[in-house]
């Protein structure tokens, strides 16, 4: 069961959610359990400054898939908040006593610039796994996120909260390629997509490689035009955030207002988060490029911060436009809805 369909059978009855409760929480702990002996210090420390767990670990807990065991944990933290986050978990009593070695790894300006990290702090462990603690060249630690090699990575999860920007795609193990990143894979990039490919996800850089997707064919004859699926948000070229309607935000625990937590001490979905489009070669014939309700023409990312808003709209202070939101922010009777 995905973590789509285990939230949608926990608002069932009571008693579901707290079972559904439990499992995501364990779902979590039992993953970063394979890396480090005590999972709730660790997920302690990234809280604590504000960061988040993304890669194939965020993957894997989303689809819930056992057998999808992460080789290396990945960890985002923005650049301010960064070298303290390091210190905390090398200077951890119960991760220390597993180091092997650890080096930070210095990004070239223009691999900053490309993928918005700064630098990483590698950490090799004796069991053999490694963690990667990476610096946001942002104050958003999703930043690095927003240029992942493909939208199956474009995830994260906090202590309270959890994010995926393309659901539609990625429970059906289908992924977006940033085929313009490809020149700035890293080893650990090839490795994690060769991973995905291992687990039968499906690579593209069309929505239209896939046949729900293709044009409408009457033989060789188009009887309609190509379309790009952004009213489903799948246009490589269009601007997305965690939050808009064609992304999954949940949290562990709603009715222990984990959401308000997140707002409080500005946790994703809400503090500083990124809008972001693919970094890739994708023509997109209906102007997603230039007409963009969130992104202007040739930028591909920024840096933005989500607030809860009193007044329950959702605004774009650049565009002064109201955005379609995702139903999470206006369920529970009320509106409930951030702005940027
Ligand atoms: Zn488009």
């Amino acid at each position: 069961m995905d973590i789509r369909s285990v939230c949608q059978w926990r608002a069932t009855c009571r008693t579901n959610y707290q079972y559904a409760t439990s499992s995501l929480r364990r779902s979590l702990t039992s993953r970063l359990g394979a890396f480090v002996p005590q999972p709730l210090a660790l997920i302690d420390a990234v809280t604590k400054y504000g960061a988040v767990f993304g890669g194939e670990l965020a993957l894997s807990f989303i689809l819930r898939l056992e057998p999808y065991t992460p080789l290396f944990l990945e960890i985002f933290a923005s650049n301010y908040q960064y070298e303290r986050l390091c210190e905390t978990i090398v200077d951890n009593p119960s991760i220390t006593a597993l180091i092997d070695s650890h080096v930070i790894l210095n990004s070239s300006l223009f691999r900053a610039l490309r993928r918005l990290v700064a630098q990483t702090l590698a950490i090799r462990l004796t069991n053999g796994k490694t963690i990667y603690v990476h610096q946001s060249y942002t104050c958003s630690p999703s930043a690095p996120i927003a240029r992942a090699t493909c939208t199956a990575f474009s995830n994260f999860v906090t202590e309270y909260s959890f994010g995926c920007s393309h659901p539609e795609l990625t429970f059906a193990r289908r992924a977006l390629l940033s085929d313009e990143e490809i020149p700035h894979f890293t080893p650990q990039d090839s490795q994690s997509l060769d991973r995905l490919l291992a687990h039968e996800f499906s690579l593209a850089i069309s929505p239209t490689a896939w046949p729900e997707y293709r044009r409408n064919m009457d033989g060789d004859t188009l009887v309609s035009a190509e379309e790009c699926w952004r009213h489903r948000f799948l246009c490589p070229k269009q601007g997305r955030f965690f939050g808009d309607r064609g992304s999954l935000v949940g949290f562990f625990d709603p009715l222990a207002h984990y959401e308000a937590r997140c707002v409080k001490d500005n946790l994703p979905p809400f503090g500083p988060m990124v809008i972001w489009r693919l970094m890739t070669s994708f023509d997109c014939d209906d102007g997603c490029e230039y007409l963009d309700d969130v992104l202007e023409q040739g930028v591909v990312s920024i840096p933005v911060l989500f607030k809860k808003d009193p007044f329950g709209e959702l605004r774009d202070c650049v565009s002064d436009r109201t955005l379609r939101t995702s139903p999470y922010y206006r369920s529970f009777g009320r509106p409930r809805c951030l702005s940027i």
